[in-house]
């Protein structure tokens, strides 16, 4: 939908959206009476705010919670949109500013407590006003039988027919005598457009792979798949270009595709991706709106993608006949770095990063997860569901081990140093490198300096990756990259918690059988 996704970046902040967001925002956005069944956090608010702004005229938004109305209107003012609310906790002053607002024509969401509904004067006040749309949040508060039940939703029905506006009502709420009654009540019986779906996407294969040489991964990846439809995400332009250009010099037919190309060469690509059978585009982000093939057997990731949405979005483009398709999504160290200056050199405000960072902190955490992936990926959706036995841990579960000594043995090297130093100088003090670095800056007389010998160097590189996917150490754009320790670290250098890490990238050199007896 033209618009939606400008308005998803630039006003809410969101790259991608989440599971089901879309077709919802295009239902409502289009004037349809529509339900809408989300797991809570899933994001439903999301799907009638964006919708107002797309729409003319007000949007009436009826939530039972004055606090969370209040929230909602906070930061969609803080976004730049016009929102107010009307509820027994307002000040003379702030209803005063409503009123302006919705007579000025300028208002686009009005909040409402479903008690003031009960007014008299409230129909026709909302008459006057200009409503296209009615939004209800927690729609099972109408059901009767629920413990939820606030009576003055049973005069939402009323409403929508003395506007005759199309109304779009919400819950978390999943058992069919409240779907029921919601039906009854809020549409007359009249069934309206309905979305319950899981987010699962069980023919989709989830696997991660630490990032070692990315091209001869993806190069192994594409080649286990000959003559099959497949995209490759790259993190840069650039990127696109050199490995379309390997795979082709490996024999496949592959092309790349990125917003700096010219439109006419851009939708020369989509045309060949939608109708040629075997062909593997290597895009960025840029590629997929404009893709609608339906047996894209797999999806690869050259790079870590930006946050969890987008992982979700970006891999839910395989596979959509229903037929098996297979995901690999490489991460390493470069890329967390990556990701985190990007969303601390962006001009986002404070409030916003540090929301970039927890949505990157969920795909790390998903990218490192010691259990089944689709538990872990669907629970951040906020659905319930056993393990899959569809993604890489569930097949071979990882090794683990009881990280605390290594993670405590790299904090204290940071720390030592002063938190100005990056992976690679660490690791040479963790393993005793006397590097000419390591000398002018007498770290080799630290006490920590060799204390890790036990460990290889890969094995600290993967140590240090898992503390930058757990939060326990950040990169500091202001010192070059630089790691510094996060909030989190604090218990486990404390010895108050323990850590798990996963045995595969730890290659211990005492488990190895010595060289020379
Ligand atoms: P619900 O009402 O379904 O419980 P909310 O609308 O409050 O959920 O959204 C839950 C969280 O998800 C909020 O923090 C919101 O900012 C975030 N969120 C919603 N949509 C997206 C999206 N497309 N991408 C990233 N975060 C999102």
């Amino acid at each position: 939908m033209p618009g939606a996704a400008t308005l998803l970046r630039d006003v809410f902040g969101f790259d991608a959206f989440r599971p089901g967001q879309e077709d919802i925002v295009m239902a409502v956005t289009n004037g349809e009476n529509v339900l809408a069944i989300m797991p809570t956090g899933g994001g439903k608010s999301l799907c009638f705010q964006l919708p107002a702004l797309l729409r003319e005229g007000v949007t009436v938004v009826i939530s039972p919670l004055i606090a969370l109305m209040r929230d909602q209107v906070r930061a969609l003012r803080a976004a730049g949109v016009e929102a107010g609310a009307l509820t027994s906790g307002n000040t003379d002053e702030e209803t005063e500013e409503v009123w302006q607002a919705l007579d000025e024509r300028r208002l686009k969401l009005l909040y409402i407590a479903p008690e003031r509904l009960a007014a008299g004067s409230a129909l026709g006040m909302l008459r006057r006003i200009g409503v296209s749309l009615i939004a209800v949040d927690e729609a099972h508060c109408v059901s009767q039988w629920g413990h939820d039940f606030r009576p003055d939703y049973l005069r939402i029905g009323e409403l929508r027919r003395a506007l005759n506006v199309p109304l779009a009502a919400f819950t978390a709420t999943a058992d069919a005598e409240t779907r029921d009654e919601i039906v009854e009540k809020l549409f007359d019986g009249q069934a309206p457009q309905s979305f319950l779906h899981g987010f699962d996407r069980p023919n989709i294969h989830l696997s991660f792979a630490a990032k070692d040489s990315p091209r001869r991964q993806i190069l192994e990846f594409a080649d286990a798949r000959k003559s099959q439809s497949g995209i490759v995400y790259c993190g840069t332009r650039a990127k696109t270009e050199t490995l379309a250009k390997a795979l082709r010099e490996a024999g496949h037919n592959a092309c790349h595709y990125h917003g700096g190309m010219e439109a006419e060469d851009r939708r020369i690509v989509e045309g060949r991706f939608n109708s040629e059978d075997e062909l593997i585009v290597v895009a960025t982000v840029a590629f997929g709106m404009g893709v609608d093939k339906p047996d894209i057997r797999w999806v690869a990731h050259a790079d870590l993608p930006k946050s969890i949405e987008s992982y979700y979005q970006e891999i839910g483009r395989a596979g959509r006949d229903g037929a098996p398709a297979e995901t690999l999504t490489l991460f390493g160290a470069d890329d967390i770095r990556l990701r985190r200056s990007q969303i601390d050199e962006g001009l986002a405000p404070p409030e916003r990063r540090m929301a970039d960072h927890g949505r990157l902190n969920a795909l790390l955490g998903l990218a490192e997860a010691l259990e089944c992936r689709r538990v872990t990926l669907l629970g951040y959706f906020g659905e319930t569901h056993g393990t899959c036995g569809n993604c890489d841990l569930c097949e071979t579960p990882p090794e683990t081990f009881d990280g605390t000594q290594a993670v405590r043995k790299a904090l204290s090297a940071i720390l030592r140093t002063d938190e100005w130093f990056g992976t690679g100088h660490l690791i040479d003090i963790l393993t005793g490198n006397e590097t000419d670095k390591v000398r002018a800056r007498r770290h080799d007389q630290l006490p920590t300096f060799g204390v890790g010998r036990d460990i290889d160097r890969r094995g600290w590189q993967g140590v240090f990756r898992q503390m930058m996917g757990h939060d326990l150490v950040r990169p500091d754009p202001e010192r070059h990259g630089a790691l510094r320790m996060t909030e989190a670290a604090r218990p486990i250098l404390r010895d108050e918690q323990l850590i798990t890490l996963r045995r595969d990238t730890l290659v211990s050199k005492s488990r190895r059988p010595a060289a020379k007896a």
